[in-house]
């Protein structure tokens, strides 16, 4: 049963459709690209600033701040020389009345680069509506999901409605390459009973996520002339590295192997983990027999591989001691250990699916028409933090995840204004939506 106060928040998002259209293309026309640690901030700031106001002007408490790098030098997913400056984090508060459950809806600004830019057919940051299309970089991922939440709270105050439970809007930077602007709002001590993020799940309701590591592997070899034929090593030969790294690499697909058909890699809604190189650079000289040989490794652990705090420090320690293990099977390896250097660590999280909050977004879907299927991320997202700090926490959006990213990002407007009423409908049942 739909509430009065629901219905009135539906009317005035029917009365209004083009508002979620205006807000995303508000969003789309600031170039949020972060191109990485390191590098300068763009127009995240106007557009955290853009944002800020919005919620100011619908009468939420706005916190708008520069989190300190100081404050997360220690974090597993912190990346040396990551800085917040002119790249904000803002949370808009709409107060509940009391006796409702609070609801936070969390997006990243952030995007991921356009390039190359010559093969876009129009502007990333012209937010062009052609027929049912808006088109981007971030409008699916994830510019329109946070238009949609803020259409939702624009729709709430404006009809007059007031929540029971108190409603959060966060937009955070940082998402696309360390996730530490959501982990930034959690340490500022903003929690819920329930988190929803706006990812393009293609209105799938993603409750598992699956760590990742990222590693660097260096074996060093000796350095010799490549057309000399050379004495054993023992005997002061060389020895090339990038054959030993072919070795490591044989051991890595082994292990890769093995998880494919362990019981403890196999999750119902997540691909079992691989390891993937994603990355190798060796060679000093074309006429010489290499000294160094590094490798960057992606791989994916599942919510059951994690330690007690989510992380993957079983799978690292696995990994080192398959290595050793394969390594020392050649001389020179095991005389000269691989050397393993972690990078970062996103933790791997779920929620129940029979959780009260995948219940109630379940029905809220179904009463907009959506079959919403239970599934999972292959990747890490914002709310694996929120899940690890132990808010029910889920993904549900519009479009689908192979359209982030792309040349000639588009959202779907049709699917927007879908989203909305099904964000409406969670907002109205869950907080509590009172005349
Ligand atoms: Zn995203």
């Amino acid at each position: 049963m739909t509430s009065s106060g629901t219905e009135r928040i539906l009317r005035y998002l029917d009365q209004h459709p083009n508002r979620v259209v205006e807000i995303t293309q508000k969003l789309v026309q600031a170039d949020t690209v972060f191109m990485g640690p390191g590098t300068p901030a763009r127009q995240e700031k106007q557009c955290q600033e853009w944002i800020a106001s919005f919620l100011t002007e619908l009468g939420c408490t706005v916190d708008q701040w520069e989190p300190d790098p100081a404050d997360f030098q220690d974090h597993p997913m912190y990346q040396q020389r990551l800085r917040w400056e002119e790249r904000p984090i803002t949370v808009g508060v709409l107060p509940g009345t009391g006796g409702g459950k609070s609801l936070i809806l969390n997006g990243h600004i952030d995007t991921v680069t356009a390039e190359p830019l010559d093969r876009w057919t129009r502007s990333p940051w012209g937010a062009e509506v052609e027929g049912d299309r808006l088109y981007g970089r971030g409008a699916a991922d994830m510019k329109g999901g946070i238009a949609a939440f803020l259409a939702v709270a624009e729709a709430v105050v404006r009809s007059g409605i007031k929540l029971r439970g108190d409603l959060m809007l966060q937009t955070v930077t940082d998402e696309e390459t360390t996730g530490m602007g959501t982990v930034a709002a959690i340490q500022r001590g903003y929690r819920a009973d329930a988190c929803l993020v706006p990812e393009p799940s293609n209105f799938e309701i993603w409750v598992a996520y699956r760590g990742i590591l990222y590693a660097n592997i260096r074996v060093d070899g000796r350095p010799a002339h490549a057309e000399i034929p050379q004495p054993h090593w023992r005997a002061g030969g060389g020895v090339n590295a990038i054959d030993l790294m072919r070795k490591v690499m044989d051991g890595l697909d082994a292990l890769s192997m093995e998880w494919q058909g362990r019981p403890d890699k196999q999750h119902a809604l997540l691909a079992t983990p691989r390891i993937f190189p994603t990355g190798i650079s060796g060679g000093e000289f074309i006429a010489s027999l290499p000294a160094r040989c590094e490798l960057q490794i992606d791989l994916t652990y599942l919510p059951a591989n994690g330690d007690a705090l989510g992380y993957g420090s079983a799978i690292r320690q696995e990994v080192e001691d398959h290595l050793a293990r394969w390594a020392a099977a050649d001389p020179w390896l095991r005389e000269n250990p691989p050397r393993i250097t972690w990078i970062q660590d996103y933790p791997a999280a779920e929620t129940s699916p029979d959780h009260e909050f995948v219940q109630a977004l379940s029905v809220a879907g179904r009463e907009e028409g959506i079959k919403t299927r239970i599934g999972g991320l292959n990747s890490w997202a914002d709310v694996a933090s929120y899940l690890l700090a132990g808010v029910p926490s889920l993904c549900f959006g519009t479009g689908s995840i192979e359209r982030a990213h792309t040349i000639d990002e588009w959202v779907s407007i049709t699917e927007l204004r879908r989203l909305s009423r099904v964000l409406a409908r969670l907002v109205g049942g869950w907080c509590g939506a009172q005349e």
